[in-house]
């Protein structure tokens, strides 16, 4: 496990670079290892889990404060993305201990505030929006509409009412068992979507009444790798074409932000439409890049470091 800090911007968009092990198949096939990290950072795989969490920690509390925030994983398929996201029973990852923690947060300041959680999963694919909470699959669009407040949202997609990390896991579940159900194959479609959970987040403080909404987006996005020549027809590269649509509006926008442009083009991808109140503004966004240590990955290896380094 090596796992490094490559940059740290200055504004509300942090940048972390997580390399994934060298694998067992990898290393038998004679293939080298490229990526060269600070060895100090080498180590147990749970303390370095622990430390990938250290940094979403905080955005926790700025949650339940009342900000916006966005935590998402970027990379080629293989490298990690649903392991730093979602992780496994024993490396719990991002969406379970951010949750954890925001109920743990909440709990303890329920003598001042009251909360109010609700969770939505979505799927965005070829730039459509599926609502992965739904037990009524209609062929209806999902659309991205603003409200009089400013905010965005999908009229009619679940919020299902949340109290504790129990009910988010069943509900996670739920999300994930009808994120299967039409496709063949449950890994390659899942790297050809982005999953999307959003938490909301409504608090009342009980001294003054002020009322606040905020919300998180943890996002697990599509397979960032560029399609290969022989794949490039029918189903298969209009997918490619939607995916890289919406991560290139992706690293548009977090650009525009970084470089303090004057227009942030939300609207160009779903994906961006529906991050717009966690990306800019006085919203806090995590991004991972997650990469290969392998040779045979080196140029899409190259093309994630890109990617992160323009948006620093
Ligand atoms: P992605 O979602 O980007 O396609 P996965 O999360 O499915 O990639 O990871 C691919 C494989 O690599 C999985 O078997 C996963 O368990 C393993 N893996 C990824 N990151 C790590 C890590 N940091 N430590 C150990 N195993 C990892
Ligand atoms: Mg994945």
């Amino acid at each position: 496990e090596l796992y490094n800090q490559i940059q740290d911007s200055k504004g509300n968009i942090r940048v972390f670079c997580r390399c994934r092990p060298h694998s067992k198949e990898e290393i038998s096939a004679g293939f080298g290892q490229v990526v060269d990290f600070d060895a100090a950072k080498d180590g147990d795989l749970g303390i370095l889990t622990v430390d990938v969490f250290a940094d979403a920690l905080p955005l926790v509390t700025s949650v339940l404060d009342g900000y916006n925030v966005c935590i998402f994983a970027y990379g080629q398929t293989g490298t990690g993305k649903t392991f730093t996201m979602e992780g496994t029973d024993q490396n719990r990852g991002v969406n379970y201990r951010t949750l954890e923690q925001l109920f743990q947060i909440a709990k303890e300041r329920s003598d001042s505030f009251m909360y109010n959680i609700s969770v939505s999963v979505l799927e965005v694919y070829n730039e459509q929006i599926r609502d992965l909470l739904s037990t009524s699959p209609t062929s209806k669009r999902l659309e991205i509409k603003q409200s009089a407040e400013g905010f965005h949202h999908v009229p009619g997609i679940v919020e299902a009412q949340v109290e504790n990390i129990k009910e988010v896991w069943d509900v996670l579940q739920i999300g994930s068992n009808s994120r299967a159900v039409g496709s063949n194959n449950v890994n390659e479609h899942s790297s050809r979507s982005h999953c999307m959970l959003c938490i909301m987040v409504k608090s009342k403080n009980l001294m003054t009444g002020e009322c606040t909404k905020s919300k998180l987006w943890l996002v697990d996005l599509a397979g960032s790798e560029r399609l290969a020549k022989t794949d490039a027809q029918g189903e298969r590269l209009k997918e490619a074409q939607n995916i890289n649509k919406s991560l290139s509006a992706l690293g548009d926008v977090i650009y525009a932000l970084a470089t303090k442009s004057s227009h942030i083009p939300y609207r160009n991808s779903k994906l961006t439409h529906l991050l717009q109140d966690s990306l800019g503004g006085d919203s806090k966004t995590l991004m991972f890049v997650q990469i290969s240590p392998s040779e045979t990955d080196l140029s899409e290896t190259l093309s994630s470091l890109n990617f992160a380094t323009r948006v620093r």
